[in-house]
């Protein structure tokens, strides 16, 4: 299907009547479908929105007089591998000062690019009203009385056309409004080459017009995802010899994988990869001997898909040293007996009958190994991990090869390596597979957790700043190092600033753990997780088992209230090696520690993101933000701002507002430290990512935006959860797990996150995820392949929807599933293949020519999911796929679809929100409010073209007269697809262009 939206128009406006540099017609009402909001959005707001030490809606020192452009040493320079913008800008010809448009150039010398016959929805939130304290706490008191109905949110609002100039949003409204700014910015710069000394070639620039007829198209702000791991995704993708064990649904399998990954290394070299999920082979954990053998004697380090466990092989624990290789086992009996009086101190479990251990195994197998002479091999020094877990077998005391949280990081750090090129590589090849999706920025919170601290500060230093300095970083990018090293933030903030000039490198993100996952069992909750009892739970393992019944009984006696028998795992700092995984999860970092590092980074005025996805971690992180900024406040961090405020509040005052003066004089001092606190934490963007389960007693949401927190959930993460929700935690706690709608209801802007690789980067699922809570039907998302070229890749099968039973979408999904998981690099099969194998079971499901035509549009027929080919997830989902309640059930911005009854319903975002989580709001998470993630003045062009099919297209989809309920029901028949991307006003992905290439690749091969 080919889309050739783009006319080449080149209108050269001559230096007209200047009127004014008036940069736009009036800012006031104009007409529909403009933006007059938009046009509004003066920098001075902007302004007071960028809190993270920015200083205006643009952080940086390009891109607004063109003394600045091109020029600086950190100017943009055109991605010229990745931009195949010919297209768009290759209008030919001379221009009037002779100059011919070169295709795909960034224009230095500042042309006027105006964009049009689009829909933009401009990601500008209207002000909901005040944004003062009276506001979000009656928000925070409305939201969280149950029900999830939401706060009812303005419109964003659409335009039709935008003016870019330099890569930044000049203007953004109706055609009429747009060229007139155009106009106007022609005149302006014609009335400047009459001043003397002026280079009259860079003006005559500056008054050309390209246009870019964007041929009806749906235009969104450059998708945004808050929390990603960068290198190591990059990585994943970018290697050869990677074990991917998704969906590996066997032993054998996973062996097979791991012989396949081994053949391509060397002898020395490690196999990695991972994200297996013992739920796909019924349950049982791994162990070291399932990789020994088809590793061939290489080490192989393989963690869980949630990265809270990981699974090592005999090799790999020997070079950690938490083995002895057969060989010197006999010869290392000294060191094995030391070990053994090292850990006697950690035996005291023992007695109980807890499985010890490693600490105490090992002095035990030390002991026993080392006097038979013929043991095999022998543990090795007793590691005492805080905050994590060595599984060790209860039979032998030696190490199972399972790691918990931050026991990973003792065979992690036996990895080598790679070395800054590679590392280079790995961010390039992210950067392709993010473009590809739509998403423009990230926020990288480093390596995994188990990495050594100082591993994002070499990303930072070695990779990220040389490729910021030589242009070649392909989206925006912000980056967080570990909390512990804050100290070492101030100076480099000092040195270096927050942001590279280029535009596309940030820091001040300081990241840290407060516990692990609900996958793992390490997510720290309030109350214990239910015992494994079902084959289909992942922990049901016998070894596990029988460490966690043990450690029931060992607490038994120990109930009291809140803890509800949960033992205090990690308290002060100190982790457990206890063999299984704790009763009610554990800490990751010890909570004194946590307060301590939280107060002394927002003392010294610095972004803390703390992972949290236990209701007791959650709480327990917003206590120490609370405490940090009370601090804070008493430090007076917020002097200046607040001297600012009072100043204007004598102002308004003055200027004779009745009643303002009463209102700022009547506030108490209680309520002002109140206030000062929320404004601290908004202004520091304190984090909480995850913020998977809130607790019962304490309203979190209240607590949270007490705090000014902003949460960063993961709505795909509820697809990878939701199985075990249930079995893990209860049906109570299972309904209210995933809290967008409450979190968004409570005033708090969640910014929406993938946690890529931990999942896909697919932020097109990840607000149908946050929308419906469930995966797209099967069909949806295969329908969705028959809006790309023939020979495009095929778009990636959304998480969750692997093990489709229905017969008549088996073919479609199958053909889905052969793309899944980014590795759409190298995907077999075509956009065209996946489409047709769609269209045979629409046909095979005798639908009418009507239907059928929609669906080849990439609109699935509510009929089609209705007449028996709803997937898996239609019944597991209770209701979700149910009749779609376009009836305007439930008004509000949290009001999804009118399911029935499903788990969590009450949590659904709108589309509105959900698509604000990953453009706006992810972008006030990562600090770059203003300066991307919108389509305003005074942004940067980052942005995205998307096809949505069926009838009617964008405007009766998103158009402010349409339910919330509308959007989401036509978002669960129509996926969108993303088909091309634009940062910095620069194409930078357009999937026209490869489809071509895959189309030469399949020639040649
Ligand atoms: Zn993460």
């Amino acid at each position: 299907m080919a889309v050739n939206n783009t006319s080449k128009v080149l209108l050269v406006l001559s230096a007209l009547v200047a009127l004014a540099a008036v940069f736009w017609p009036s800012g006031g009402p104009g007409g529909a479908p403009g933006s007059p909001e938009v046009a509004g959005s003066s920098n001075a707001a902007a302004e007071e929105r960028c809190p993270l030490g920015f200083t205006g809606p643009n952080p940086h020192t390009f891109g607004t007089s063109k003394q600045q452009a091109g020029k600086g040493p950190g100017a943009p320079v055109p991605l010229a591998a990745m931009a195949p913008a010919a297209r768009t800008s290759s209008a030919g010809g001379g221009g009037p000062g002779g100059r011919s448009a070169r295709g795909g150039d960034d224009d230095p010398l500042g042309r006027l690019h105006l964009f049009f016959n689009a829909t933009i929805w401009t990601g500008v939130e209207p002000p909901p009203g005040q944004e003062g304290a009276a506001a979000a706490a009656a928000a925070a008191a409305a939201g969280n009385g149950g029900g999830g109905g939401g706060v009812k949110r303005g419109r964003v609002p659409l335009a039709s056309a935008m003016l870019v100039q330099r890569g930044g949003v000049v203007a953004v409204g109706s055609l009429e409004e747009v060229r007139a700014a155009a106009e106007a910015a022609a005149a302006a710069a014609a009335a400047a080459a009459a001043a003397p000394g002026t280079d009259e070639a860079a003006v005559q620039a500056e008054v050309e017009v390209v246009g870019h007829d964007m041929g009806g198209r749906l235009l969104l702000p450059g998708f945004v995802d808050a929390h990603v791991h960068l290198v190591p995704g990059g990585l994943g993708l970018a290697r050869t010899g990677v074990a991917d064990l998704r969906g590996a649904a066997s032993r054998q399998e996973v062996a097979a994988r791991v012989a396949a990954a081994a053949a391509a290394l060397g002898p020395e070299e490690w196999v990695l990869g991972g994200q297996w999920d013992e739920g796909d082979w019924g349950g049982q954990l791994p162990d070291r001997s399932w990789l020994d053998e088809a590793a061939g004697g290489r080490p192989a380090y393989l963690p869980r898909h949630d990265l809270h466990m990981a699974l090592a092989n005999t090799a790999a624990l020997q070079r950690a040293g938490l083995l002895q290789p057969p060989a010197a086992a006999a010869g290392a009996a000294a060191v094995a007996g030391a070990a053994g009086a090292a850990g006697a101190a950690g035996a005291a479990d023992a007695e109980s009958g807890v499985s010890a251990g490693a600490a105490a195994a090992a002095g035990e197998d030390g002991g026993g190994g080392g006097g038979g002479g013929g043991a095999p091999e022998a543990a090795a020094v007793p590691p005492h991990v805080e905050g994590g877990v060595v599984d060790v077998d209860p039979a032998t005391g030696l190490p199972t090869g399972i790691l918990r949280e931050r026991a990973m990081g003792l065979v992690a750090a036996a990895v080598p390596e790679p070395p800054p090129a590679a590392r280079a590589a790995a961010v390039a090849a992210a950067g392709r597979l993010a473009l590809s999706r739509g998403v423009t920025a990230v926020g990288d919170m480093g390596r995994y957790p188990t990495a050594d601290p100082d591993s994002p500060w070499r990303d930072l230093v070695d990779v990220y700043m040389p490729l910021a300095r030589a242009g070649r970083l392909p989206l925006r990018l912000y980056t967080h190092v570990p909390l512990s090293t804050w100290r070492k933030l101030v100076p480099y903030q000092l040195v270096y600033g927050r942001s590279h000039p280029g535009g596309r490198l940030h820091w001040g993100g300081l990241k840290d753990f407060a516990d692990g996952s609900l996958g793992s069992r390490t997510a720290l909750m309030w109350a214990p997780y239910l015992l494994p009892h079902s084959d289909s739970d992942s922990d049901s393992s016998s070894s596990a088992r029988a460490g966690v019944n043990n450690s029931t009984t060992s607490n038994s006696g120990g109930s009291n209230g809140g803890d509800e028998g949960c033992g205090v795992e990690g308290e002060g700092g100190g982790g457990r090696s206890t063999g299984s995984a704790p009763r009610c999860g554990q800490r990751a970092t010890g909570r004194e520690e946590l307060r301590q590092l939280a107060a002394a980074a927002v003392k010294a005025g610095l972004q803390v993101s703390v992972h949290a996805i236990g209701d007791r971690a959650v709480d327990e992180v917003v206590g120490a933000f609370a405490a940090a900024l009370a601090a804070g406040v008493e430090a007076g961090v917020d002097a200046a701002e607040e001297a600012e405020r009072a100043e204007q509040r004598q102002q308004q005052a003055a200027a004779g507002a009745a009643g303002g003066e009463g209102e700022a004089a009547a506030e108490s001092e209680e309520a002002a430290l109140r206030r000062r606190v929320r404004q601290l934490g908004e202004r520091l963007r304190l984090r909480v990512e995850h913020v998977q389960h809130v607790s019962g007693a304490a309203n979190v949401s209240a607590a949270l935006a007490a705090a000014g927190a902003t949460p960063v959930p993961n709505p795909l993460h509820l697809l990878t959860d939701a199985p075990m929700l249930r079995p893990r935690l209860g049906a109570e706690r299972a309904a209210r797990a995933f809290p967008l709608a409450s979190l968004a209801a409570a005033g708090l802007r969640p910014a929406l996150a993938s946690d890529w690789p931990v999942v896909d980067l697919q932020p097109v699922t990840g607000v149908y995820a946050a929308v419906h809570r469930a995966a797209p039907p099967p069909p949806v998302a295969a329908a969705a392949n028959c809006l790309l070229p023939r020979h495009a890749p095929p778009l990636p099968q959304p998480v969750g929807t692997a093990t489709t039973t229905t017969t008549a979408t088996t073919t479609a999904a199958a053909a889905a599933g052969s793309s899944s998981h980014g590795a759409d690099l190298a995907a077999p099969a075509t956009a065209g293949e996946v489409c047709d194998a769609f269209l045979a079971s629409v046909a095979a499901a005798g639908l009418g020519e009507a239907e059928q035509a929609e669906a080849a549009s990439g609109c699935a027929p509510e009929a089609l999911l209705l007449g028996g080919l709803r997937g898996p997830e239609g019944g597991r989902g209770g209701g979700d796929e149910a009749a779609v309640g376009d009836g305007g059930a439930g008004a509000g911005a949290g009001a999804g679809a009118g399911g029935s009854g499903g788990e969590g319903d009450d949590e659904r975002l709108s589309v509105e929100a959900a698509l604000l989580g990953h453009t706006a709001w992810g972008a006030r998470a990562i600090g770059l409010e203003g300066f991307t993630g919108v389509l305003a003045p005074g942004a940067r062009a980052d942005f995205v073209e998307v096809a949505v099919g069926g009838r009617g297209g964008a405007a009766a989809w998103l158009g402010s007269d349409q339910p919330a309920a509308a959007a989401a029901a036509r978002l669960r028949r129509c996926l969108p697809v993303v088909l091309r991307t634009w940062v910095d006003g620069r194409l930078v992905y357009d999937v026209e262009e490869r489809a071509q290439e895959a189309a030469g690749a399949e020639a040649k091969g």
